[in-house]
């Protein structure tokens, strides 16, 4: 293990938040999308420290010093995990998104329990173990990161570490019900005891993990009541808890007021020739529910004839795990059914539903968030929906309507403001997206402030600190802040191939 000189912050997840590719003779240095990127990415910005995790190629010798000539300036250090193809297929296709994913959003039919993926998941949680001790010291603090590598920490104890470590899982913990079906379900709760912290977006999540705990572990002692509870198990004490994360605020608040975001939401106003826009975005996922929401807009187009001309629909797809067949298979259908809807409906010069399958710019995607009357959330389950807050945080006239489903995390925050739906209930959808359509100007202004008071209040930084409190009984401001070029690292950089 190196001394560190000071306090530093690490974080470990599956990825970094920067993918690298070949392209040609060139390597490619792209940030990444998802939530945890956008959630951590800031506040690792603003008091650095180290992230380890995936580069996003296998096998590739020199990926530390092309990381680290990309991402000069950006005030943190990259350290990367090199796995190999087979790995990355058995670990991370297989037991993370055919196993881990599906059964954690309650959809335990679409499992697919082989073994072998087990095999890999521990061999590939050992592998990250043997990076972190070597690039850490006993003054840091660590904080592993979500379903990808629960057993990181039951690693680095068997390695020696006796430091605190923290853990955060970012998606749903399922009952006991779902959750006992897992082969390996003693294994992960025990991996999940060797952290000091286990962290979970909502109440209801920590309370299904507490379950479980009670189920499977009938020697475990559970204490306290409140935001922290504490486990006793073996020799070992764990706090368990709940922290529901947010997002930056400000940077969502006043990216949405730029010119650049201005000058785009007014040429997308010009081309929905003004209608009302109904915007969806969503990773390509069936927990996202994108089916059921389409088919919501069907009922509502049926039954409401005063939608028919007067709203534009746009449902962005962002492509994800296209090497999983069933993700390929909920491809297929959302474009059949946008293609159904459409057919079924459009008139010269209107069609309801504009579908887009790509990765949107920054820009365009706070010019939609800008722009969008009504935001659509529907997932089935979701640990948080990070899109419900920006949506919010960017709607700066406050006029927008958010149409959210109680199964998203985000849900216990802002049921106050939102319009709360069941995604399966397509008729009560339906209803909702017209009463989002007719909803007075007074009631959407004060439903829309409540919900950024609310995700402004309960910012990134706060998420950080309150995670922290608990885990080492520090704060963010604990952490060395630093001054840096906040755009030293942008959307690609290219490094030439030795
Ligand atoms: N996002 C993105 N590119 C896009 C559209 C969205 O990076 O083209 C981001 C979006 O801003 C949000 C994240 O992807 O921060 C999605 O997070 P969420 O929690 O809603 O769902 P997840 O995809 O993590 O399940």
């Amino acid at each position: 293990m190196k001394p560190p000189s000071e306090k530093r912050l690490i974080i470990v997840s599956n990825r970094l938040p920067v993918s690298l590719a070949r392209e040609g003779k060139r390597w490619s240095v792209t940030s990444s999308s998802g939530g945890l990127v956008a959630a951590m990415g800031p506040v690792l910005q603003n008091r650095g420290g180290l992230w380890i995790g995936w580069p996003g190629v296998s096998q590739l010798k020199d990926a530390r010093n092309i990381l680290n000539r990309a991402t000069q300036g950006i005030g943190y250090t990259l350290v990367p995990v090199t796995l190999s193809q087979e790995e990355m297929k058995q670990y991370y296709y297989g037991f993370s998104n055919e196993i881990i994913w599906p059964l954690f959003h309650g959809l335990h039919s679409l499992c697919n329990y082989d073994p072998a993926y087990w095999k890999a998941y521990r061999r590939v949680s050992q592998k990250f173990a043997r990076v972190i001790i070597e690039e850490t010291g006993p003054e840091d603090y660590l904080w592993v990161h979500d379903y990808q590598i629960m057993n990181v920490g039951e690693d680095l104890r068997a390695i020696g570490m006796t430091t605190p470590i923290g853990f955060f899982l970012h998606i749903p913990f399922p009952g006991l019900d779902l959750f006992q079906k897992l082969p390996w379900r003693r294994e992960i709760l025990k991996g999940l005891l060797a952290y000091d912290l286990v962290g979970f977006q909502t109440v209801r999540h920590k309370r299904n993990f507490i379950q479980c705990l009670r189920g499977m572990l009938p020697e475990i002692k559970i204490f306290g009541k409140g935001n922290i509870q504490v486990a006793r198990f073996e020799d070992r004490e764990v706090r368990i808890g709940h922290f529901p994360i947010g997002i930056d605020y400000n940077a969502y608040a006043s990216g949405g007021q730029s010119q650049e975001v201005e000058a785009e939401a007014n040429s997308l106003s010009f081309a929905l020739r003004n209608r009302t826009l109904i915007l969806g975005v969503d990773r390509l996922d069936y927990t996202k529910g994108i089916p059921y929401k389409l088919n919501a807009m069907r009922i509502a187009l049926r039954r409401f004839p005063d939608l028919l001309h007067k709203v534009t629909m746009v449902q962005v797809v962002v492509p994800s795990r296209q090497e999983i067949p069933q993700y390929e298979l909920l491809k297929n259908e959302i474009e059949q059914l946008v293609g159904e809807i459409n057919g079924q409906f459009a008139q010269p010069g209107w069609v309801p539903i504009q579908y887009i399958y790509r990765s949107l710019t920054r820009i365009e995607l706070l010019a939609f968030y800008r722009t969008a009357d009504i935001a659509l959330v529907t997932p089935l389950d979701d640990g948080m929906n990070l899109v419900a807050k920006e949506y919010c945080a960017v709607n700066g006239d406050g006029k927008g309507v958010l149409v959210l489903s109680e199964f998203a995390g985000a849900a216990r925050q802002l049921h106050r403001g939102a319009l709360l739906v069941n995604p399966y209930d397509l008729e009560g959808v339906a209803d909702a997206i017209h009463q989002a359509y007719k909803m007075a100007p007074q009631e959407r202004t004060e439903r829309m402030a409540r919900l950024r008071r609310n995700v402004q209040q309960q910012d990134v930084f706060r998420w950080v600190s309150s995670f922290l409190q608990a885990g080492i009984e520090q704060n963010l401001a604990d952490f060395p802040q630093q001054a840096l070029d906040s755009d030293a690292f942008d959307e690609t950089f290219w490094a030439e191939i030795d």
